[in-house]
């Protein structure tokens, strides 16, 4: 039975929520002084050791509605730990994602005494399978990687007291439904358990149905998430001067941190290439063919200023979270309008303003058709006189990694999979660069199954990978956030 948020929101300081001193000096520090509508919800119904389902994206402040909480929680008690246990699970769906979600908890919980770590695929398993080992307060972990380690007996659930799902939307998008599922049946029944996720469908539900006891439902208002802060124009502009009208929006308006939005790996690449060869803009690119170092470094870059430009696939920036970060470019719609959402939510982020540029060619009509459609809203179209589209130039199917973004056919792309059209065939997945990055190769490093056809570059492959892993150890030893402080 899902019981119904009845609180009133009128709590309107962080002073007002239950959360102990050192966590309100934390946030006190960070700036906010106000909780988001998802955290005034959030946080006292989690503090009371409720179960929660909430209903809340990503940009709404939903990461510290259940981090702030749970480190409360955690200072309320002190049981002696064992040997790989553990009392809090975060599971996400990124790596990204998981990061960001440890990021929340270092920032806030730095007055605390705890013990956190991060634990992912695609970098090396025993300084993970180590640090797990000394028992640790809270984990935050994709599902594949973890099931791994669960299934080496790595951790042990009994001592686990809160389970939170973020974006289980995504989760069971990604394909991880069997994973979280096996995870779940390793795990004490008496837990509390928050689900956070931005859409409801029926698979949600009944996840969230078998695991959840008394939920209490918690929902903020989707439309002023994107609506009200966000600005969106369309410029219309001929696929092959998309690069050069980029550039021109970069310099003309002085944008120090843009993220820009391509279909595919390759893509990303290649105009981030182009744009300093051409324009002298110092970009990175980060997607699924990167490893977790090159994409960690790529972040960082951006985050301290030192490159302009972060072009990214949907894939690689579900989870980036960047504060306020002002610009984002869609220089290649997106193939399903959910991803156009997710992509301009990377902007105007908990109250921030922020503006969402397409640059849309004569291949991408449809695709726009649908976004609006879906988004229920007419984007404003602006022209720039000199980019406007040649009226001779013939809409033309999508070529892969050649920009454009048409499906063929007409009307949007209703595959339930939501797998993305390619030149090739509706939803044939390719493995190459060129191919759209789908949702599942966001699995690819935790996927040790997968093997590459070419012997030749499973070897590269593997005298690259070690190299990469040996990266990876130390990236992994320095995200390990180990606390002992003192209160
Ligand atoms: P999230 O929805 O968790 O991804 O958070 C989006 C952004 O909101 C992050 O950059 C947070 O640092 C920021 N944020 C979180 N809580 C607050 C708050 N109470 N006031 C302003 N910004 C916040």
């Amino acid at each position: 039975m899902l019981g119904s948020d009845n609180r009133n929101i009128q709590i309107m300081k962080f002073t007002e929520l239950g959360l102990n001193e050192s966590l309100l000096k934390a946030i006190k520090e960070e700036g906010y002084d106000t909780p988001t509508p998802i955290q005034q919800k959030a946080i006292p119904l989690v503090i009371e050791g409720k179960d929660v389902l909430a209903a809340a994206q990503t940009g709404t402040g939903k990461t510290a509605g259940f981090t702030l909480p749970l480190l409360e929680r955690l200072s309320q008690t002190k049981p002696q730990m064992k040997k790989k246990q553990v009392r809090v699970l975060v599971l996400t769906p990124t790596r990204e994602l998981a990061a960001q979600v440890a990021q929340s908890i270092q920032t806030y919980g730095k007055y605390m005494s705890y013990r956190s770590t991060v634990i992912f695929g695609g970098v090396g398993i025993n300084p993970q399978l180590a640090t797990l080992r000394k028992g640790v307060d809270i984990v935050i972990a994709t599902p594949g990687r973890l099931l791994d380690i669960a299934g080496q007996q790595g951790i042990d659930f009994s001592a686990l007291e809160c389970l939170v799902l973020d974006e289980a939307d995504r989760m069971l998008d990604m394909g991880f439904i069997h994973d979280i599922k096996k995870l779940m049946a390793m795990m004490p029944k008496k837990k509390q358990t928050l689900l956070f996720s931005a859409t409801f469908s029926k698979e949600i539900k009944s996840l969230a149905s078998g695991l959840l006891k008394d939920p209490v439902l918690v929902e903020v208002a989707r439309e002023n998430t994107t609506a009200d802060r966000i600005k969106q124009v369309v410029h219309h502009v001929d696929k092959g001067r998309k690069r050069e009208l980029l550039s021109q929006l970069i310099k003309a308006g002085d944008w120090q941190q843009v993220l820009v939005f391509t279909r595919t790996k390759h893509g990303a690449n290649r105009l981030c290439k182009q744009l300093e060869e051409y324009s002298g803009i110092k970009g990175a690119a980060i997607h699924g063919n990167k490893s977790q170092g090159a994409r960690t470094k790529a972040l960082a870059d951006f985050k301290a200023g030192n490159v302009r430009v972060l072009v990214a696939t949907d894939i690689a920036a579900r989870g980036i979270d960047i504060d306020q970060l002002p610009h984002v470019v869609n220089f290649e719609l997106p193939n399903v309008p959910e991803d156009y959402v997710h992509r301009i939510g990377r902007t105007g982020r908990a109250g921030m303003k922020g503006e969402a540029v397409s640059l849309v060619c004569v291949d991408e009509h449809e695709l726009l058709k649908n976004i609006e459609k879906f988004t229920k809203s007419s984007i404003e179209k602006v022209d720039i006189e000199a980019f406007r589209p040649d009226p001779s130039i013939k809409a033309e199917p999508i070529q892969n990694g050649r920009g454009g973004g048409q499906k063929r056919g007409s009307g949007g792309n209703k595959s339930k999979n939501k797998r993305p059209m390619t030149a090739t065939g509706h939803g044939k997945k390719k493995k190459s660069s060129n191919a759209p990055e789908t949702k599942n190769d966001n699995k690819t490093p935790e996927n040790k199954r997968k093997k590459p056809k070419n012997p030749q570059a499973e070897k590269i492959g593997s005298n690259l990978q070690a190299k990469l892993d040996k990266l990876d150890k130390r990236d992994s030893r320095n995200n390990t956030n180990t606390r002992n402080r003192k209160k």
